[in-house]
């Protein structure tokens, strides 16, 4: 079934990882892509959807620039016309003991990750309105919005912020046929985890390569395997999808049982 034929989706971070699995089941059922990072290999990350039979642009976005994020989304509507459906995916992580961390991290994980999705919401919605057709927004938190972890402060702050966000924009916009939800994913198995399992682990104890996450996972995670792109895909189709249409200022783990409040 494709349930976001004719839908124009925007996923920031959409070059690797969790941005891409979400693009991919976007587009294996319907939609249209527009996918965002600062690498320029987004291009061809895009190239490679399209070879899968996806409709896709690759845009070089930096998500703190306004006026990077607006070109965005002129060229996923230039491109497809409308944008019905916005995910901020895009993040950053760095781990660091409280002495040690730096007033630098700390601005540019809170641009990133809360900044970063405040704008690209002002401007999906700015669209949203100006169709008439409302709209889905999902964010992306983290299950650092739900429990700070050790040594990211910084981190679990900005993950918290985008919870707050996502409540106060689904009140503003609930009458206008748009819904603003938040996800927290768990241990999701990327290129972030690589780095947490590698800096964590040295912090934390004499952990190898893969060490920490297996641990981890074992002792902390009821369903004992990490997730993956496509187990967080399903909860943002999901909510994007028709189904969700009553589901708004929520904030829904996908964790495997990791968190259960
Ligand atoms: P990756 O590190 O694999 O990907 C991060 C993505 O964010 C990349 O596409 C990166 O683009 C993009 N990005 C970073 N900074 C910017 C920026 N300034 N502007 C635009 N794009 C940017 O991470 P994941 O796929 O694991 O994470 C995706 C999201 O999920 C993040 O928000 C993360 O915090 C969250 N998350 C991840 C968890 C996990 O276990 N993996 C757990 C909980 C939450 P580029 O390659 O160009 O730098």
């Amino acid at each position: 079934m494709k349930r976001f034929k004719e839908k124009t989706v925007v996923v920031t971070g959409g070059n690797k990882g969790i941005g891409l699995a979400i693009a991919r089941r976007f587009g294996n059922e319907g939609a249209r892509l527009a996918i965002a990072s600062v690498e320029s290999n987004v291009v061809e990350a895009a190239r490679s959807l399209e070879d899968e039979g996806i409709a896709a642009r690759g845009v070089v976005c930096d998500v703190t620039d306004k006026e990077a994020v607006r070109a965005l989304y002129d060229e996923a509507e230039d491109a497809f016309g409308g944008v019905d459906i916005s995910v901020q995916n895009a993040g950053i992580i760095t781990i660091a003991k409280v002495e040690n961390l730096t007033e630098q991290e700390w601005d540019s994980t809170m641009d990133v990750n809360t900044k970063g999705v405040f704008l690209c919401c002002q401007e999906a919605i700015a669209r949203m309105r100006a169709s008439g057709k409302g709209g889905r927004l999902i964010n992306t938190a983290s299950g650092q919005a739900r429990d700070g972890f050790i040594y990211t402060p910084h981190y679990a702050a900005s993950k918290f912020g985008v919870m707050g966000l996502t409540q106060s924009l689904a009140k503003e916009v609930a009458l206008e046929g748009i819904t603003v939800n938040a996800i927290c994913p768990g241990i999701i198995q990327t290129d972030m985890w690589d780095y947490n399992d590698k800096v964590w682990g040295e912090m934390l104890g004499d952990y190898g390569p893969g060490e920490l996450m297996a641990s981890w996972v074992e002792n902390n995670v009821p369903m004992k395997r990490p997730g993956s792109g496509a187990d967080v895909a399903g909860l943002v189709t999901f909510l994007a999808s028709a189904d969700a249409t009553y589901i708004t200022g929520q904030t829904i783990n996908v964790d495997g049982g990791l968190i259960m409040s």
